[in-house]
């Protein structure tokens, strides 16, 4: 099969895809197994491809050595405890990406593909590195272009998930890894038929601050008006201190230890309710509710108030001139009520709602800016093909 546009998010929680159009998400969990155990793991067979999503076990060969992976939902009861909250992985150098990338062509081809053609061209595919990352690696380009070419030309997979047992061979004909949070301004800018989006109007003569909220890292860019390119290296900064999850675990283990067993409860339990009037908790074997309303307010109040500060500090602005706050990131719209109750707080309502906006599509900002980016590569490559 052939793919034109290929759009991944290697997130450290979700790793989301956008195939030609087609969106689906695979938690970031992937546990190597051992060659005995891999061929032993499944006991009943699956016939519907949609299912392998839930049983992605697939292996390929690194460096020489076949190796065997449980990928997504799968493996997450294999992850030990939350030991990943505190560490931040290094997708330049790390094994994930690249497995997760042959786990999620290998499925977009169960679904879409055709059962006896069993070769995916890609003809672009694009990913992107965190600021954080490319910063404390010193030269962008140089860490762009390798972890660009990790993806780039030929890749072979095994599904060994029984009832869906197939070898894949992968083609990816041109590879681009672009700046995280920087990207997203170009689905701020345009929209998907690349026209001008008429919300970019009131960015026209602003530098704008996009603020990119993760659970780990908070990576930040500095655009100058009419959300154009970044000038340097100053133009970029992130906060690693205060993780949202480290916030969460605190507030767990301080006043909701008895409702949550562990961290990731807690934040599903956050992102799944937020917009409802009450946080309301129900157990399950006895029937009871409880409000936990208030101490989640309250904790994420906190967060709000720390990540605007952070977020106002980092470039600070000439003494005559405003800058606008774009909020991006899969915390934005949990957060996004607090944000906007002490941006007022501090400005008054109509400075908090010019200039402190959360993204409406905060969470696939970045993916959706790499989908412009690729469909405008798209519109240029039919040209040249008719000309
Ligand atoms: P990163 O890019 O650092 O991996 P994200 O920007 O994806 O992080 O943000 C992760 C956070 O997004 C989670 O901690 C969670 O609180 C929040 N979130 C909001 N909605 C969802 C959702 N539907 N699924 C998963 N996480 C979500
Ligand atoms: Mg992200």
């Amino acid at each position: 099969m052939n793919i034109s546009r290929f759009n991944v998010d290697f997130g450290n929680s979700m790793y989301m895809n956008l195939i030609d159009g087609y969106y689906f998400e695979i938690p970031t969990n992937v546990v190597e197994l051992s060659e005995e155990k891999a061929a032993g793991y499944f006991t009943s067979s699956i016939d519907d491809p949609e299912e392998l999503l839930e049983r992605l076990l697939i292996s390929t060969t690194i460096d020489g050595k076949e190796r065997f992976f449980l990928v997504g939902d799968i493996a997450e009861k294999e992850v030990l405890g939350n030991n990943h909250i505190k560490k931040l992985h290094n997708k330049v150098e790390s094994h994930i990406p690249l497995v997760t990338f042959l786990a999620a062509t290998a499925y977009y081809q169960a679904i879409k593909g055709k059962e006896n053609n069993n070769e995916v061209t890609i003809e672009y595919f694009q990913t992107m590195l965190p600021i954080w990352l490319l910063k404390k690696l010193n030269k962008f380009s140089e860490m762009q272009e390798r972890m660009a070419a990790r993806f780039s030309g030929d890749h072979k997979v095994k599904v060994l998930t029984i009832g869906m047992e197939r070898e894949i061979n992968i083609n990816v004909k041109e590879s681009k890894c672009r700046i995280e949070s920087e990207v997203a301004r170009w689905a701020i800018k345009k929209n998907f038929d690349l026209e001008d989006n008429k919300d970019a109007e009131q960015f026209k003569n602003y530098d704008v601050v996009l603020v990119d909220l993760g659970g780990g890292t908070d990576d930040l860019v500095l655009l100058p008006a009419g959300l154009k390119a970044p000038k340097n290296r100053d133009s970029f900064e992130y906060y690693t201190d205060v993780p949202f999850l480290s916030h969460l675990e605190d507030l767990r283990k301080n006043k909701l230890i008895e409702h949550f067993d562990e961290v990731r409860a807690l934040e599903k339990f956050i992102y799944t309710n937020i917009n409802k009037s009450k946080l309301e908790r129900r157990d399950g074997n006895t029937g009871d509710t409880y409000d936990l309303t208030e101490p989640i307010k309250k904790s994420l109040k906190e967060y709000a108030t720390i990540k605007i500060t952070q977020s106002e500090g980092a470039f600070p602005a000439p003494k005559d001139s405003v800058y606008k706050y774009v909020y991006i990131g899969g915390v934005a719209p949990v957060i996004a009520e607090s944000i906007k109750e002490v941006a007022e707080e501090r400005y008054g309502r109509d400075i908090a709602e010019n200039n402190h906006i959360v993204h409406p599509e905060a969470r696939k900002v970045n993916l959706f800016g790499l989908e412009i980016l690729s469909r405008a590569e798209e519109a240029k490559r039919k040209n040249t093909q008719t000309v």
